[in-house]
């Protein structure tokens, strides 16, 4: 047993381009090498490719859209201003990501932000906390209770959700209502649907000592230079592109004494192993024969994925002036974040980040609605900033239709209980992806997970 976090610290033949008709099946592989078919070219389907030595292996990866990258989703505005409508942020303890860009020469600018507030109709400054001074000691004291905590206390608290555990702890007011806007911005959701142990752990992991001191926290510190999704494009140029194939959407897997897998487009594809790094509601999409195991489609129904939103404005100057400026906000825009920090010209992009409901309320407006309580939002800080718009854009990831949410959200009692059978390889195939890691919700977990799958079969 251990923590969420603890197991980091424990521990073109095939790519085929040959194609085969479905209609006359035949085995296109004439090297002596093992195959492996890896699904999705997310980051942890480009990082468990990457893993196998070519010189043994030969794989080839098979991504549905007709791009790679899956959930890490770079985007240009204006030509020259490039913003994130997936994942923004790699914490200093992402060790794993952070050596990658090392490897791969790819730089990282510092991204963190200086936390304004609007709360209850009143502005506030950043400044070291929003919370009241007991309230920060008696978090101190519940990060620093933590590090006691044995396997059982671990498995109990995992039982709770996180609302449950403050209140237990006195939390209560305008500090509870500051941890829900504050934490819901990470989980993505309402934390009353959390863990208290996925949200006390991924606390008490991501932040250091100096941060816990000062309460900031290291998760939201970097940015890749040129869009996170320059990291995908690196490990496509360290596979060789071609061992990539776009456009192919799986839809069966037969597995006998090797594993045949079929796409939407007709070819089919043979091989010893496959690491599928699917989402789970394009998993479960997929016809498996034999069918899944029962205990694993009973836990591809149970978990969920957090709703995230994020509607991102391009404006003419950058009023908010500060460029690490962001401010939490208990109104339906919920976040709000300089996306094009250290990007240069006067213009700049301001993202409204909204979770759990607010999302999905948002993400049913028109631009013209949802901009209207965004004006209304910032009117007691900035003024009116409508004159200041140049253009909007918006994702929702709810609908996204490969996994119907952002990041996966293990609510109570779910970590310990069905991520494992998730993670369970069945018959040829095994399981990676961003839900099945340590560092879950992270580009760094995705990474990790797909290593830790190619190292399965290696
Ligand atoms: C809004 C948002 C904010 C985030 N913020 C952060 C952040 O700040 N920091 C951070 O580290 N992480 C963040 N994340 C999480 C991060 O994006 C993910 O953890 C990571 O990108 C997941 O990678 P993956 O490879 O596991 O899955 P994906 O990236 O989802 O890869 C799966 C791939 O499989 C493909 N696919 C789907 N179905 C099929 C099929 N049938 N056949 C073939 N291919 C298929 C998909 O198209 C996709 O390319 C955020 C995510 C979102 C959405």
């Amino acid at each position: 047993m251990t923590t969420r976090r603890s197991f980091l610290r424990q521990g073109l033949l095939a790519a085929g381009g040959v194609l085969i008709p479905s209609s006359s099946f035949a085995n296109f592989i004439l090297s002596g090498n093992k195959k492996v078919i890896v699904i999705g070219a997310g980051f942890s389907g480009l990082a468990a490719a990457c893993k196998f030595d070519p010189r043994k292996f030969d794989v080839t990866v098979l991504e549905r859209q007709n791009s790679i990258g899956g959930r890490v989703f770079s985007h240009t505005m204006k030509n020259d201003l490039i913003i994130e409508l997936g994942a923004e942020w790699v914490g200093n303890s992402h060790q794993r990501i952070l050596t990658l860009c090392d490897e791969m020469k790819l730089k990282l600018d510092t991204n963190q932000m200086d936390t304004h507030i609007l709360y209850n109709g009143i502005y506030s400054p950043p400044k070291k906390s929003h919370f009241s001074k007991e309230w920060d000691a008696k978090f101190d004291q519940l990060l620093e209770d933590y590090r006691n905590f044995s396997d059982e206390d671990k498995e109990l608290l995992d039982k709770m959700d996180w609302w449950r555990y403050l209140v237990n702890n006195g939390c209560k007011g305008r500090d509870l209502d500051l941890r829900e806007l504050f934490d819901s911005t990470d989980f993505g959701e309402s934390i009353r649907q959390v863990s208290a142990n996925s949200a006390l752990s991924e606390y008490f992991e991501n932040i250091t000592e100096e941060g816990r001191k000062n309460h900031t926290n290291n998760q939201m510190d970097q940015k890749i230079v040129g869009g996170n999704r320059r990291l995908a494009d690196k490990l496509s140029e360290r596979l060789g592109g071609k061992r990539i194939l776009l456009n192919h959407t799986v839809t069966r897997i037969e597995q006998g004494d090797k594993v045949k897998v079929f796409c939407a487009n007709g070819k089919v594809f043979e091989a010893d192993k496959v690491i599928c790094t699917l989402p789970t509601f394009a998993l479960k999409k997929i016809d498996w024969k034999p069918g899944l195991p029962e205990n694993k489609i009973e836990a591809l129904n149970e978990l969920q994925y957090c709703r995230i939103n994020k509607h991102a404005m391009l404006f003419d100057k950058r009023f908010w002036k500060a460029e690490n400026f962001d401010m939490v906000t208990d109104q339906l825009p919920h976040y709000f974040y300089h996306a094009t920090q250290k990007q240069p010209g006067t213009s700049g992009v301001l993202i409204s980040y909204s979770i759990g409901d607010k999302a999905a309320v948002i993400a049913n407006q028109s631009h013209e609605v949802n901009f209207k309580s965004i004006q209304e939002t910032l009117r007691p800080v900035f003024g009116d900033v409508k004159p200041n718009l140049l253009q909007q854009e918006n994702y929702y990831w709810g609908n996204d239709d490969r996994s119907k949410g952002a990041y996966a959200l293990y609510g109570p009692g779910q970590w310990f209980r069905i991520k494992p059978i998730l993670k369970e390889p069945f018959l040829h195939t095994h399981f990676a992806g961003e839900h099945l890691a340590d560092w879950q919700g992270f580009m760094e977990g995705a990474i990790m997970s797909g290593e830790e799958a190619a190292g399965e079969i290696i």
